[in-house]
């Protein structure tokens, strides 16, 4: 058991990552309290009946009262109603930091709402589950992964060490970049993914009934893996792809460009440029392996 990270936990928002969060609080730093917030009683009940919330609280207001570690952790777009209701009751010397999948509209819609006193550093674990919700959390959930944090000219060093050392005491390495330099590389690593994944599982949906049925029959040849990505939450990636527009249109249109060059390629049967293109492919796949985030 390691030392008590910090005295008092507010979680805005308890889903994957909350509660993942709360988990690995949990276990590492059991003597910090932890105060959860979410919309709705239901998932309050949840949280409580899990035992990962010493208080819970649906006024995010009064979730950040007296914490020293704010956390939030909901959809993007709530980000700027609970920007706007917790400034005022930030507690002076408390770090505010987030898991936010999009970096530069969270700045901007939390930025102007935090008050003297209160460092702000803005974080991304990268590590999810296409599942969402308390009861989906597990404490290693974070292990081996990335977490990218943002330094603000602001940002307090003291701050960011604090936060950095507690994502790596739940196994993460940390990185540190800009907030548009975040969002362009995932950008180009999970958003347009997730875009792909869900325009085939949705071409396949809108098949006819007779070959749809076949899709899901034989879905093991490749279909499948796009399936789990598909399923992830849709209001979250709703925000993602708002609040990351030109980045992700950017990716899109490279991507656009390459998916003409292969389809040329076919319609003219240049197998040695299918096959140059493929070889380049099945190297990227070794480097991920070989850096262990296969
Ligand atoms: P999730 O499982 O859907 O959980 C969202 C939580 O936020 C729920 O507890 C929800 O409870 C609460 N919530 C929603 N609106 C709220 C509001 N206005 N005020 C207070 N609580 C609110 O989502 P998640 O997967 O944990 O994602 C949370 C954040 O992490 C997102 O910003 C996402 O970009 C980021 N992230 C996700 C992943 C991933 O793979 N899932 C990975 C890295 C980062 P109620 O519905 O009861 O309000």
């Amino acid at each position: 058991m390691s030392a008590k990270l910090f005295d008092r936990a507010a979680l805005i928002g308890i889903g994957l990552i909350g509660s993942s969060l709360a988990r690995a609080l949990r276990r590492d730093s059991p003597g910090t309290r932890i105060v959860a917030c979410a919309r709705r009683s239901e998932t309050l009940a949840t949280a409580r009946r899990l035992g990962l919330a010493d208080e819970t609280t649906r006024d995010p207001a009064e979730a950040v009262r007296g914490a020293d570690l704010v956390v939030i952790a909901t959809p993007i777009s709530a980000y700027a109603a609970i920007g706007r209701r917790i400034g005022p009751a930030l507690e002076q010397g408390a770090i505010l930091t987030d898991v936010g999948s999009v970096k530069e509209a969270v700045i901007r819609d939390l930025r102007p709402r935090i008050p003297p006193g209160v460092a702000f550093v803005p974080g991304h674990p990268v590590a999810g589950t296409e599942h969402s919700g308390p009861e989906a959390g597990f404490a290693d959930l974070f292990r081996d992964r990335w977490c990218i944090l943002i330094p603000l000219p602001e940002t307090p060093p003291a701050a960011l060490a604090r936060i950095a050392g507690m994502w790596e005491q739940f196994g993460m390495r940390i990185a540190t970049m800009s907030a548009a330099h975040h969002d362009k590389v995932l950008a180009m690593t999970s958003h347009l993914p997730h875009l792909i994944a869900y325009t085939i599982v949705g071409t396949a949906t809108d098949l006819e009934d007779s070959l749809k049925s076949e899709v899901i029959k034989f879905s093991a040849g490749g279909f499948r893996d796009f399936t789990r990505i598909a399923a992830s939450d849709p209001v979250m990636w709703r925000d993602i792809f708002l609040n990351n527009r030109e980045a992700v249109l950017e990716m899109l249109q490279r991507f656009s460009e390459d998916l003409t060059a292969l389809q040329r390629a076919i319609r003219w049967g240049e197998g040695d440029k299918l096959e140059e293109r493929f070889t380049r492919t099945r190297a990227i796949r070794r480097s991920i392996i070989e850096a262990k985030q296969a």
